[in-house]
């Protein structure tokens, strides 16, 4: 498990405010990748749902260009015997955030990118119409990486500084809203040092 005193002080200065975040969508650090899949959010949704996902493509193998390929339908389905078992989905996410906690945006926070799939949180269905998808390049057993940590903890912070409805016992994982039908973001999530390295993430702000 990582040690969170080793990030205390790299979370220390959040660099930025939510005020672009809520006029532009794009979260200012991440690599600007525009995926083709997603569309406006409904009349009067609320941003208040956050989402954990894990994505890799092939499965296992970390560090190729396909799940940028795959969220913006440019994927080549011959080139391994996986990729033919989702030809043809479209799906997307906001954000990704690779093993060395590097980030890539594929589709603006404002609008409704297409994650969660057929999903339920507190008894509202749809929640792509009200979340935001973060994906891990990660797998359900394999360890994720402290940089993925630290840079979930400091997008999270960030959204939750622009969007205040997405509280704290709002950030879920898609095993949770779809329940029996997705695994990810798989055991291999650590909560309780998430939510740790949250913790500290938030309290820096605080105490600027
Ligand atoms: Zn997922």
């Amino acid at each position: 498990m990582p040690d969170s005193d080793v990030f205390s002080e790299r979370l220390s200065t959040p660099g930025t405010d939510g005020t672009s975040l809520l006029k532009t969508g794009r979260v200012p650090s991440a690599h600007w990748c525009p995926s083709p899949n997603f569309g406006p959010r409904p009349d009067g949704a609320n941003i208040s749902l956050l989402v954990v996902h894990n994505i890799s493509l092939p499965p296992g193998q970390f560090g190729g260009p396909e799940i940028e390929e795959f969220f913006c339908n440019r994927l080549d389905h011959s080139a391994h015997p996986y990729f033919q078992t989702i030809a043809g989905i479209q799906v997307s996410a906001h954000l990704l955030i690779r093993r060395d906690g590097s980030l890539v945006q594929f589709v603006s926070l404002l609008d409704r990118a297409w994650h969660a799939g057929r999903s339920c949180f507190a008894g509202q269905e749809e929640c792509n119409d009200f979340s935001i998808g973060i994906e891990l390049e990660g797998t359900d057993e394999i360890p994720y990486t402290p940089e993925q940590y630290r840079a979930l903890a400091e997008v999270t912070e960030l959204i939750m500084f622009a969007w205040p409805d997405i509280t704290s016992d709002r950030i879920t994982g898609h095993c949770d809203i779809a329940p029996g039908r997705k695994s990810d973001p798989g055991p291999s999530f650590d909560w309780a040092y998430f939510r740790e390295v949250l913790r500290t993430a938030r309290s820096s702000r605080r105490s600027v």
